[in-house]
Parts: structure tokens; sequence; C-alpha cells
């Protein structure tokens, strides 16, 4: 017998028929003898819409209360799971964040985890009842509801499998697995039976979108198993039956991996911006007069290169930021430079990001040497270049998105035959 926890997304409880095949997968669970908690978010496309109506009531608005707004698509899942649990015969009742209680800071809209008590929960799971639990709310420090940011049901997930001492925490979501690289412009994108934490953190911050960078973040401090697997295969299909085998994706320590790739996959972030100051002055202060007012403005720069001045007075100066945040950006940098010397600001909504990412680049060297030379067999100019001990991010023009990330995925080996 084993302590799960399950996550199931917007897409997978989309509707009334959904949410009964997400009941028939956690039924399985409870027959094989498990204790079972299941972490719901709400149904797809509702917190959009309730994200949506904050803004028209007022673009203004309390983040307090768009937290009482938007966290109620999960009150509507969770409710209709238990029921549907019931009538199946599953003895099973829900819970909003406040009732457990999942205690966050008090920052409203993208508030942090700070403790759960799991006490309650362990003592029903162990009396046979299922928890299904609303994910992305929690309870602020002025007791009000908070909400973790989008996407943090996964966080949710996470933190009761942490605090229940969960054996697994599996995140059923729409796709099968975590792949090599993005299977809808890679057609021989490949899924993985397993990756590192590290891995995973790397791909989820850079661009993929199976995870919430936060819950891998969250998953690698407490070292909770993570599995992704579909919530479309039917609740019976053989591969169930076996409590051994991982239908999905295995996000597990590095040592758990016996055939350690150099590259385990390629990710990519059209969400850059590119800002460059032209002929900015050279002279020390400069950098933080300019990434000062940036980061108070809570704008996150991500890539920044400065060039060698060739007159000893003057440098180009090249950053990103997210695109979003490009306006708001060239607002701050103009100010800025009425006070410093500066012969001009360009900035480019056109670039993207690629980065090749892998636990195997600590020992091996050439990897880079080997994305630079794939770019430039392509044709590809790089724009800005940035690593860390596991990857490896060039930034290029937008248009060449897809042919970069297919070129990298076959130069690295990737190619599923
Ligand atoms: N419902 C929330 C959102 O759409 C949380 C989640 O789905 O993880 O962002
Ligand atoms: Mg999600």
């Amino acid at each position: 017998m084993a302590r799960l926890v399950m996550k199931f997304g917007g897409t997978s409880v989309a509707d009334l028929e959904r949410i009964a095949n997400v009941a028939a997968h956690v039924k399985r669970e409870v027959e094989h003898g498990h204790e079972v908690a299941v972490v719901v978010s709400a149904m797809a496309g509702t917190t959009n819409q309730l994200v949506e109506w904050t803004r028209e009531a007022d673009r203004l608005h309390d983040a307090r209360e768009y937290d009482t707004v938007v966290a109620t698509g999960e009150q509507v899942t969770v409710g209709l799971l238990s029921i549907t649990l019931q009538k199946m015969g599953v003895h099973a009742r829900s819970w909003l964040g406040w009732q457990i209680p999942i205690r966050t800071d008090g920052a409203h809209g993208a508030a942090r985890i700070a403790d759960i008590d799991g006490t309650q929960l362990m003592e029903r799971l162990g009396q046979g009842q299922v928890a299904v639990i609303a994910g992305f709310q929690g309870l602020g420090p002025d007791n009000r509801i908070t909400t973790l940011g989008r996407g943090g049901s996964d966080t949710s997930a996470v933190a009761i499998a942490a605090a229940i001492k969960a054996d697994r925490c599996d995140i059923y979501t729409d796709v099968d697995g975590v792949y090599t690289t993005d299977p809808r412009i890679v057609a021989k994108a490949r899924k993985l039976d397993r990756i590192s934490y590290e891995e995973m953190l790397e791909m989820a911050s850079l661009g993929a979108k199976v995870l919430q960078t936060r819950s891998v973040e969250l998953a690698m401090v407490h070292r909770v198993r993570l599995q992704v697997r579909s919530s479309f295969d039917a609740p019976d299909a053989p591969q169930f039956a076996r409590e051994d085998f991982v239908p999905g994706t295995l996000v597990c320590d590095e040592e758990e991996i016996v055939e350690q790739q150099v590259v385990s996959g390629i990710a990519y972030s059209k969400d850059e911006a590119k800002i460059t100051l032209v002929k900015v002055e050279d002279k020390p202060g400069i950098a933080a007069s300019i990434f000062g007012p940036l980061a108070d403005a809570s704008i996150n720069v991500d890539m920044i290169i400065q060039n060698v001045s060739d007159d000893g007075r003057s440098t180009d100066m090249t950053f990103t930021v997210p695109q979003a945040e490009l306006p708001r950006a060239e607002e701050v940098i103009n100010k800025v430079i009425s006070g410093i010397r500066c012969e001009q600001v360009r900035t480019d909504p056109g670039v993207v990001k690629v980065s090749v990412i892998g636990i195997g680049m600590r020992s091996h060297a050439g990897v880079a040497q080997a994305m630079f030379r794939t770019l430039s067999e392509k044709g590809i100019n790089i724009q800005a270049i940035t690593t860390s001990e596991i990857k490896i991010s060039v930034l290029i023009d937008a248009e060449y998105t897809e042919l970069a990330v297919r070129a990298l995925h076959s130069a690295y080996g990737l190619d599923s035959e």
C-alpha cells in the first residue's frame, strides 16, 4: 500500500464526462489499496474567464479581491469530483485551501506556500477517505484567500505530497509525459522515461510548459517523486495494472537514471524581447544605474551582454526581458538614459531563446561547440549566449525557431528512429 497524490489539470476536468474519467482513475488507485489525495485545477478556460472579469471590473483592482474571484474555479471542481466519486461508491470529501489549511505568504496573486498542516488529511486518509483538494489556493497571514500564480495547482500538489509524506505525486495532464522537445514542432521528439529534477527545472523555466517551474523546485527540495502521465489514457488501460511500471515520465534524483544522455532536451521560449543601448557611456556605475531601476520595477532581466568599447568611452549593451514587460522596460530605460550619455535605444520583440539542457554537460566537453556549429550550418545568427552548468541558451531571430530546434534535436542524437 502506498500514499499517493494525484493531480489533474484543467483540460482533465473540463466537463462532467472528463470528471467521471478522473474519478475512475482515482477509484482504480483506491481499489489497489492506496491512500489517495487528489488535487484539481479549475475547468479549462474558467480561470482565464475569472481573471478577465476582474480586469473588466477595474484594471487596477485590489489583489485580495482578485484572489477571492479567481480561486473559485477550483471550488467548483473539487465539489463536482467529490459528488462523482461518492456516486461511484468511493468515500470522498472536498477540501478548500483554508480548511486544511494551506498557509501562504501575503503576496496575493503570486503567493508562496509557507506551511501545510498535514495532520487532518493523514487522519482522514487513514480512515479510507479520499481527500479532494482545491489546487492553486491558500490562506494568507491576514486570513484572506490567496492564489499561487497561474498554473499553481502543480505546486499545490507537490506541496501536499511533501506535507503528507506521499510515496509519489502523479501529475495527470493532456500529454503522456515529458518530451525531448515540443512534439508539436519536432515530429521526432521522444518521450523521456526519466528526467532528473535539475534538468526538469531548467526545461520548465526555459519554456517547456508541462510543469510549473515552482512545482519542480519544490519537488527537488523535498525529494518528492513526480510522475507526469496522461489523464486521457483509459483508467482501465493495461499499463495501470502494473504497479512497478511508469507509463509517463518519472522526475527523480539523477542517481536513479542509469543511462544518462549528455543532452536530455531542447527548450525554447518565445516570451523574450531584446533591448540594446547603443553607444552608452562606458564608466563605473552605468550598469548599476540601468539595471537597478529595472529591478525596482520588478522587471526580470535575463541575458545581458556588453561589448568591449572601441573608443574607451562608450559601448553597446544588450539585454532581454519578458515580452509582456517590454513597454514597461522601455519606460524605465527612457527615464534612466535622460541622465546618462546614450546614443539610441533599440528594441526587438521578435527574438526567441533556444536552450540545450543536460546534466551530462558537467562532464562532457564540446556541447556548446556542437550547438554553435549546428546553428551556423543553418545560417542562423546568434545574438546572445548564456550558460550554466547544465544548459546553454542562445538568443536568435524568432523566425528560425523551428529550424533551430529541429536541427539541434538531430545534432544531439535525440531524434526517435
Ligand atoms: N486554475 C489555475 C490556472 O489556470 C491553476 C492551475 O490550473 O494550475 O492557472
Ligand atoms: Mg497546468
